[in-house]
């Protein structure tokens, strides 16, 4: 066992007052991974309370995907769930601590912090650090902690967990999907998980107020120097009716585009601040350029949050993109010149 499960197993060698966070407007790994090591953590025979700023997305507030989604809260610090106090927090999800948002009270600073999480960008804030950047997801993290720990994994926490993965590879679509990893879905699914419900009712559904934004979105998008990006101010999601935050899917499908190496999206938050998703084609990578503008994520899908005007915020983001990407298909251009065999003199 390595030393950090092992350290993690010290952590909670007695019962404990457990509190788990993930990051603001959370995606199917940050709640996968939180309820799913809910689920294990309480039968383990701690006491859990599960907490993100957002809540639940409205796609994931179903038991077959995600089971015990009902428990999760938005404020952890009212008196009757925080009782006698946390004696430990765990954060999912989150590549630093700002990702956290509201959620974390300054209060909680007295108990151990344990910072679990997969994006190539985190900043190892916890006093214990399970970090993997190779993990398909958070949820493949809390797989591997129960594995170690031999916990057994009941069908609700598999759920859980296999809807992590799921979500965040696409459906086992992204370069990092390993046969290992295949192997920790066939066994999540063997303990009861379903991956066509974590297809058919997140990954393939979206509501029409989303899709006309997309449309409206759509409408506006512009390529530049291989950028496919557009931009959605808040009135354009007020004609769409759409307040929820938008859903990656829109970035996902931008970078399928031929002409383009890196799709952008800048979304105008109703507080002014302007959401930044960004994803990357196989060979180039936007999490450098995300953690330059403090945020963060992986090679091939990041963000930040930039602060307003939103026509200022997209010549920001696409000033260094443009930069980064020059100096990518400078380091490409070598391997691409010299042939892998020498022809025949
Ligand atoms: P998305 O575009 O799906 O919102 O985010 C893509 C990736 O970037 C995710 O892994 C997400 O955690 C990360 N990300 C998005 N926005 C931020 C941000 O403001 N700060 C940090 N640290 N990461 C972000
Ligand atoms: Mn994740």
């Amino acid at each position: 066992m390595s030393s950090a499960f092992e350290a993690l197993n010290s952590l909670l060698a007695d019962p404990r007052r457990i509190l788990l966070l993930s990051h603001v407007n959370p995606d199917g790994d940050a709640i996968g991974s939180q309820l799913g090591l809910k689920w294990l953590l309480e039968a383990q025979g701690h006491q859990v309370i599960a907490a993100n700023q957002d809540g639940v997305p409205a796609l994931l507030r179903a038991d077959q995907v995600a089971p015990g989604w009902r428990e999760l809260v938005r404020n952890p610090m009212k008196p009757q769930r925080r009782g006698n106090g946390y004696e430990l927090v765990i954060a999912l999800d989150c590549s630093d601590m700002a990702r956290l948002g509201q959620a974390y009270d300054p209060s909680l600073a007295d108990a151990p912090l344990v910072n679990i999480d997969h994006h190539i960008t985190n900043l190892h804030f916890g006093a214990l650090n399970i970090v993997d950047p190779a993990a398909s997801s958070t949820a493949e993290l809390v797989w591997r902690v129960a594995e170690a720990l031999h916990w057994p994994i009941g069908p609700q926490a598999a759920q859980c967990l296999l809807t992590g993965i799921v979500t965040d590879t696409r459906s086992f679509r992204v370069g990092h999907v390993t046969p290992a990893l295949l192997g920790v879905a066939q066994r999540l699914m063997e303990a009861g998980a379903s991956l066509a419900a974590v297809n058919e009712l997140v990954l393939e559904r979206r509501d029409v107020d989303t899709i006309c934004l997309w449309g409206q979105a759509l409408a506006e998008l512009r390529l530049e120097e291989r950028i496919i990006w557009t931009a959605i101010p808040l009135t354009m999601r007020a004609r769409c009716n759409s307040i929820e935050q938008s859903d990656s899917g829109l970035a996902n499908f931008m970078v399928g585009a031929e002409e383009a190496d890196v799709a952008l999206i800048l979304t105008e938050r109703a507080d002014g601040q302007v959401d930044v998703g960004m994803r990357a084609a196989p060979g180039f990578d936007v999490a450098q350029v995300a953690l330059a503008l403090g945020g963060g994520g992986h090679p091939r899908a990041a963000g930040c949050t930039l602060a307003p005007p939103l026509a200022q915020a997209a010549e920001q983001v696409l000033a260094a993109l443009k930069l980064a990407l020059a100096q990518q298909r400078q380091q490409h251009l070598p391997a691409q010149q010299s042939p892998a065999v020498e022809p025949p003199a």
